[in-house]
């Protein structure tokens, strides 16, 4: 499908005259490795916004808690539409009022090295071992790195789908894995979410 087609959900929620949200509108060239993005969006509920280049767009989870560098945790992720790759790069203010109204920081940032295999152990398309519901993959972030997986485990029968964001390797103890989202800092501009906000729409 091309990228016109999958963002048309992105932008059918969006009103480009009031959001600054990128429209999608100017595809950027993308590297070699694949990106990932990790968004903290002050919405009407907190959450982050975990999101993986697959082809020319951003595949996206919504994680309520956040990843977790402990693999003893077991993140609820729950998908959310494709999202331009512009999208990397946003941070700022969405109006009150409009589709995911609220405050944005980029979190994390950085590329991703696909690892998904069969049973056999060879390699499988990255994209189509996410159709089939389980991804793995090394992250090479400023703040996460190394191995996580994605796996569905609702949503067959036309339901809403969740998916699980785990860490992979040995558990350590619990309870530092996560941010604390009203304290964590942008790796674009070191900002939180509060001085984000106060910067309003400049
Ligand atoms: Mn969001």
């Amino acid at each position: 499908m091309a990228a016109e087609d999958r963002l048309r959900t992105y932008r059918g929620r969006r009103d480009f005259e009031r959001t600054r949200e990128p429209s999608g509108q100017e595809p950027r060239a993308g590297g070699d490795e694949p990106h990932f993005v990790v968004q903290i969006h002050d919405a009407s509920r907190m959450h982050f916004d975990f999101r993986l280049q697959v082809d020319d767009v951003l595949k996206s989870w919504s994680v309520p808690k956040g990843p977790s560098t402990d693999p003893g945790d077991k993140r609820m992720a729950v998908p959310t539409e494709d999202h331009p790759l512009e999208y990397e790069e946003f941070e700022g203010v969405i109006p009150e009022g409009e589709y995911g109204g609220g405050t944005v920081i980029v979190w994390d940032n950085g590329t991703y090295e696909p690892l998904s295999h069969d049973r056999k152990g060879r390699p499988v398309d990255f994209a189509e071992s996410l159709e089939h519901g389980h991804a793995t993959f090394r992250l090479h972030g400023s703040k996460l790195r190394g191995e996580y997986a994605l796996t569905r485990f609702r949503g067959d029968e036309g339901e809403q789908e969740a998916w699980l964001l785990v860490r992979k390797g040995p558990a350590r103890s619990a309870g530092h894995g996560t941010p604390d989202p009203r304290r964590a800092r942008s790796v674009r501009t070191g900002r939180t979410l509060a001085q984000v906000a106060a910067a309003g729409e400049e």
